[in-house]
């Protein structure tokens, strides 16, 4: 696997980990009111989303791409808080051929 391919499959994983969380709330602000155990799991689902999302990790640093909160919030910023990757950049091309 190319290093390429590696960015383009750990941001593809990004986009999955973020549907999943938004799937999960609004999955949970739909059915809040009508079925309390169905918003349950929905609730969970939203916290395991919410967990794998920080869990994302860079794949130029390997570090955590957002970074923890422990005493604010911080929101996405689209970039790294390590090494200040944009997301979904892509590696320089280093002209190794085509594929
Ligand atoms: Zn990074």
């Amino acid at each position: 696997m190319s290093e390429r391919d590696r960015y383009i499959k750990a941001w593809d994983d990004r986009r999955a980990r973020l549907f999943m969380l938004c799937v999960a709330v609004v999955g949970f602000a739909f059915t809040v009111r009508s079925s309390p155990w169905i918003a349950g799991a929905f609730f969970i689902g939203a916290m395991v989303g919410a967990y794998r999302y920080y869990e994302f990790r860079c794949p130029r640093c390997d570090r955590h791409f957002l970074p923890f909160p422990r005493d604010q919030i911080f929101f996405d910023t689209g970039r790294c808080d390590s090494c200040g990757l944009a997301a979904n950049a892509l590696p320089p091309d280093d002209g190794g051929g085509a594929a």
